[in-house]
């Protein structure tokens, strides 16, 4: 094999098939349960050896394109670590929606990670790729380790779980935007709170029971936005209406995924969607179980 010089790499996007706040931190930190999922939807990124620096370029005109774009912290962590003399140009091609719960920009961190690995073999393994990515951001560890995933702690202890049964996702953007701070630091925690059940949830994945899984998703993070983003639930009843076998938000939102149990329902229910107005970005996609 000749000395690489470029490489392109995709960035999938992921949904969380379950959600649960289960401690605020005294540090401010937040005790997670999550059950992380892959879907075929992604970012690309495109990089190339380049004489020196870091330099990048997106679709996304509103986008930063410097310290404060993942990418780009990602790739200045291993050119510092590894005092790499080469620079690099990366190219991404934004697809997955941006601030929308999907953890977009840890993905396209984690790209980067595995892309320059594999460009300057830095010899890194998965492990240890996911011990650079924790650094970066609390999602990019499992954005690296991809498939169905069971995460705690601050979203970075994880477990894999057997594969999740495959099926058709619809995926609607609203066009709000929602802030992950604001989601949680509006979150109430007492005694009243209804969180999901994510053990139930790990083992309908366990037995590949879609019906129950459907059932059993849940979201403590819609206690906050349903009530100020009406939308979001207009959007949930939709999906149901046009057969979603469940229909829920992703992280922190404000996108709304649906599990469909048949292909002709996800795609009937996708136009429906598009023609509804409801969302500004709509995408039939599935699942992907592919780890890496
Ligand atoms: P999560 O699911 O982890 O909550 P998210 O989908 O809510 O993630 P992102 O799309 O990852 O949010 O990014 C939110 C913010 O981060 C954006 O407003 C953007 O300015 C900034 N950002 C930095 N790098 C990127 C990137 N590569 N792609 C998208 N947003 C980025």
């Amino acid at each position: 094999m000749g000395i690489m010089k470029e490489i392109s790499v995709k960035a999938l996007a992921k949904i969380n098939l379950g959600l649960d706040v289960v401690r605020r931190r005294e540090d401010g930190y937040h005790e997670v349960k999550m059950v992380m999922q892959t879907i075929h939807l992604f970012d690309r990124l495109e990089m190339k050896k380049t004489a020196g620096g870091i330099t990048m370029m997106t679709n996304l005109s509103f986008l930063p394109t410097n310290e404060n774009n993942l990418v780009y912290k990602a790739a200045k962590l291993l050119m510092d670590e590894f005092q790499i003399r080469d620079g690099i140009d990366v190219k991404l091609h934004k697809y997955i929606p941006v601030a929308a719960g999907m953890a977009g920009g840890s993905t396209d961190a984690a790209a980067v990670l595995y892309g320059m690995n594999r460009m300057f073999e830095l010899g890194l393994s998965k492990e240890e790729l996911m011990q650079r990515g924790v650094k970066i951001g609390a999602d990019v560890p499992y954005c690296i380790m991809r498939g169905t995933a069971l995460a705690e702690g601050i979203g970075e202890q994880l477990t894999a779980l057997p594969p999740m049964v495959k099926c058709p996702i619809l995926i609607a953007k609203p066009q709000i935007s929602v802030s992950t701070k604001f989601v949680y630091e509006n979150l109430k925690l007492d005694e009243n709170t209804v969180h999901p059940d994510i053990d139930r949830l790990v083992e309908d994945i366990r037995r590949k029971d879609l019906a129950a899984i459907t059932s059993d998703m849940g979201n403590v993070l819609e206690t906050v936005t349903i009530p100020n983003y009406p939308v979001i639930a207009e959007i949930k009843e939709h999906m149901m209406e046009h057969g979603a076998a469940g229909a829920m938000m992703s992280g922190s939102g404000p996108t709304v995924f649906g599990l469909f149990d048949d292909k002709e329902k996800a795609v009937a229910a996708y136009e429906a969607m598009q023609a509804s107005g409801l969302a500004k970005q709509v995408y039939l996609t599935s699942i992907y179980n592919n780890m890496r």
